[in-house]
């Protein structure tokens, strides 16, 4: 095994190609998060989140800077025509890049009052928006432009592009930050980072049961991760969930079962699948761009 996996089960193993290494791509932001890949040129878009400008990497053109500033934007995905949406930390909005290259606020309200600060979202196969919303984005200065806080808490909410409704799904978690879906969209987990600036608050990982698509149910701790606490998170055709912790990208199994560590020499905040078969783990830490090669592929994207 590459020397940067530590193995717990031997289930591990077989998600690791022998001689992997894990290669750092690029380097020089503030805050590497929010990776999204594009199969069409090979390329990885990021967030340099604190340095509010937003970057792409490409194995021919290397790194360019595709926004600056970003508003702040966080967490990436595709939608179902290819466009990329986007968390904006600082629009407290869900943004998207529409085909001929300009930005648009898709929403930013709800109920009539601002939402907090979105921080990462998915796309499900109906094309409905999936998206945290903790108040990093007003509370941390490097992460926002500050205001006050509108909304009662900080939720996960649904959001349908194509009628405009939105309203939340998960209401009791303190500060709700990455998200995925299990392969059949039956799951739903979200990482909580209240242990970020809160002693003592959660820093664990929580699965809720998808009802009709709709709504979520039976939520339940799934992980407790440490060190660190749980950013952005991915999950593979097997269901096995990677996660982002302070010193590696952890893979759990379905049933909870820590199976071993990817290791990453600097904080890791978020992962996404890509390369052509979506076998190629690309994360972002610290400062950097990373990627490492599987012997398993992402769900999503
Ligand atoms: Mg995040």
């Amino acid at each position: 095994m590459p020397e940067a996996i530590e193995i717990y089960e031997e289930r591990m193993r077989a998600l690791i190609r022998p001689k992997a290494s894990l290669q750092k791509l690029a380097n020089g932001a503030a805050h590497s998060e929010g990776p999204v890949y594009f199969h069409e040129d090979n390329s990885v878009v990021w967030s340099d989140a604190h340095g509010n400008r937003l970057l792409r990497w490409s194995a021919s053109d290397n790194v360019s800077v595709l926004r600056d500033p970003s508003d702040y934007q966080s967490g990436n995905y595709r939608d179902l025509e290819g466009r990329l949406v986007a968390c904006s930390s600082g629009l407290r909005a869900i943004i998207r890049r529409e085909h001929d290259g300009e930005w648009k606020i898709l929403v930013d309200r709800y109920q009539g009052k601002h939402l907090n600060s979105p921080n990462d979202l998915v796309v499900k196969s109906d094309g409905t928006i999936w998206f945290t919303d903790p108040p990093y984005g007003i509370t941390q200065p490097n992460q926002g432009y500050g205001g006050k806080q509108e909304q009662t808490g900080s939720y996960v909410y649904r959001f349908a592009p194509a009628t405009r409704e939105i309203y939340p799904v998960v209401t009791d978690m303190v500060c709700p930050n990455g998200l995925a879906f299990s392969p059949d969209e039956r799951l739903l987990y979200v990482s909580d980072t209240a242990a970020f600036n809160i002693s003592g608050g959660p820093h664990h990982i929580r699965v809720y049961e998808v009802v009709d698509g709709r709504y979520v149910t039976n939520g339940r701790v799934f992980a407790v991760i440490e060190p660190g606490q749980p950013d952005g998170l991915r999950v593979d055709e097997h269901g096995n969930v990677f996660t982002s912790s302070k010193d590696s990208v952890q893979v759990y199994a379905p049933d909870g079962t820590r199976l071993g560590k990817i290791l990453v020499p600097e904080i890791c905040a978020n992962l996404t699948f890509g390369g052509k078969e979506r076998d190629r783990l690309f994360i972002t830490a610290g400062k950097s761009l990373y990627a490492i090669d599987l012997n398993t592929r992402g769900v999503q994207q």
